[in-house]
């Protein structure tokens, strides 16, 4: 599966908004949107007509990024979130949240997803107890991620940098995990609400309306 490897800094600039793709750098003065609040490239600074179809294109990119998926990837999960029962924005956010890159960006153990999604994928983690490496990997109610033994035994290890930072970034374990710094393990004791996404304004409406025409 691709991946997008240009610079990030450049996504946030795109959509005019915090995406938090950096980790520590994205809360501090370093961040490039505090410099430069306009579009990446030579047409960044003109203005863009706002069509429909634009607003809810930006809204799509914008979820897109900030999870680090590629279009098909986004595309297929949100056919599993219209699958489901319920509010279809709403399936697609818990899906989005139910990752396992993202569950270990959201217990600090990463200072962002792309790391968290390295170190997944580089299997510093097992589920219940059984080693994985793929990032998109849906966890379900109950299940534990932990440490791998040979990982826990690094102190070097990138994943006590983001526990130790965790503070300075701001980002705290939200509700719905419960995270042990000392066992290193989280585990998912309820499913992610849409209350749970707090730390970007999202209006997932605008993206059901996109992929519905
Ligand atoms: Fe770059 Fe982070 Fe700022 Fe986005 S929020 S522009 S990724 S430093």
């Amino acid at each position: 599966m691709g991946r997008y490897i240009g610079g990030v800094c450049k996504l946030c600039r795109r959509e005019g908004e915090k995406l938090y793709l950096k980790g520590e750098r994205c809360v501090s003065g370093k961040c490039s949107l505090n410099k430069r609040r306009y579009g990446p490239g030579d047409h960044g600074r003109r203005r863009k007509k706002d069509t429909d179809y634009r607003i809810r294109l930006r809204e799509k990119q914008k979820v897109r990024f900030y999870y680090g998926l590629m279009e098909s990837q986004f595309k297929n999960c949100f056919r599993a979130a219209s699958r489901m029962r319920g509010v279809t924005g709403e399936n697609l956010l818990q899906l989005l949240e139910l990752r396992l890159d993202n569950i270990v960006y959201r217990s600090g153990f990463g200072v962002s997803r792309a790391q968290a999604r390295q170190l997944v994928s580089h299997r510093h983690f097992q589920v219940d107890g059984r080693p994985v490496n793929i990032p998109s990997q849906r966890l379900r109610l109950n299940q534990v991620v932990s440490v791998r033994e040979k990982s826990r035994a690094n102190q070097a290890s990138p994943i006590y940098g983001a526990i130790e930072s965790r503070g300075s970034r701001g980002k705290l374990p939200p509700r719905w995990l419960e995270v042990n710094d000392e066992q290193l393990t989280i585990l998912v004791t309820e499913m992610p609400k849409r209350e749970d996404i707090v730390d970007i304004p999202i209006n997932e409406q605008l993206i059901v309306e996109l992929y519905s025409k």
